[in-house]
């Protein structure tokens, strides 16, 4: 598995931006973050933000063998369908369609722009999926289904997206060898309907996002801080969705957050329940 992108919606550091954030990464030479994505294997990605080609191409991962993408929600920075419309631009994917899973909700809204936009800049959406280079699959929470040898559950979460009604999905993949993954982002902290679905999991993987880093946020909110991190952790161990030795990864992670990679190492290193590790663009696990 490799970490394509770790960043939030925005770019860390942003181009744009100027705040003493993104000039002390510029500075300190920070590993940039590109839009969060995950490459499970050759078949299997989650995610396909604005800079999935390009990370395919920075990290020698082809995806002329991808069979589906687990797409947590519709916002630009998990699905962009402008990145997409490249796929149209060679003939070898043509009729073997890429299955993007993704909530009811948000495919209701992706078929709603297909609707509205026949041509123009979505045209390149509904070319898309009428030539067969991508179709959806509506995803029911809380509901096992099989994708290829992956067997895969989703839970709702408190983060909002453009559709009416619109959660991101957290997806569990269960491999072949038995191992779990859970891939939490975006996503808020976990309500009781949330661990109960996950209790007794025994998940190997946790990738959770920590957007805002030590930004105090509302308990109700959409993200996690990295203060909201840990308590998730320790939620999940505490009803034995995840292993007291499984594998902890952050990513999702917010240039408005002012810790460095390091500080948020640091931070984690004290509070967190159990080792977790601050991921990297490029990183493999
Ligand atoms: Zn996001
Ligand atoms: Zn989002």
């Amino acid at each position: 598995m490799i970490f394509l992108g770790t960043g939030a919606a925005e770019l860390y550091p942003n181009p744009f931006c100027s705040c003493q954030t993104c000039t002390r990464a510029r500075r300190e030479g920070a590993i940039p973050r590109k839009r969060s994505s995950m490459l499970i294997d050759p078949r299997t990605l989650i995610d396909f933000g604005p800079e999935v080609p390009a990370a395919s191409q920075m990290y020698n991962r082809p995806l002329d063998a991808l069979e589906r993408v687990f797409i947590t929600h519709t916002h630009e920075d998990h699905l962009s369908i402008a990145t997409l419309d490249i796929l149209t631009m060679t003939s070898s994917r043509k009729g073997n369609p890429i299955s993007l899973y993704l909530s009811h909700e948000g495919k209701a809204w992706m078929e709603g722009l297909i609707a509205a936009n026949p041509g123009g800049y979505f045209g390149g959406l509904s070319r898309l999926v009428n030539d067969a280079y991508i179709r959806f699959v509506g995803v029911t929470p809380y509901e096992s289904f099989r994708a290829g040898e992956l067997e895969v559950y989703a839970i709702r979460t408190n983060h909002q997206s453009n559709g009416e009604n619109e959660r991101a999905l957290n997806y569990r993949l269960g491999f072949p060898d038995g191992k779990k993954l859970l891939y939490a982002a975006d996503t808020g902290l976990y309500s009781d309907e949330n661990l109960r679905a996950l209790a007794g999991s025994a998940i190997d993987t946790l990738v959770m996002e920590g957007t805002c880093g030590n930004r105090d946020i509302p308990r109700g909110a959409g993200h996690l801080n990295a203060e909201h991190f840990c308590e998730n952790v320790g939620n999940l161990l505490a009803c034995g969705a995840l292993k007291k030795d499984a594998r902890v990864y952050v990513t999702h992670i917010n240039q408005v957050s002012s810790f460095s990679h390091s500080e948020y190492q640091a931070y984690l290193d004290a509070h967190c329940p159990i080792p977790a590790t601050v991921a990297y663009d490029g990183m493999n696990v």
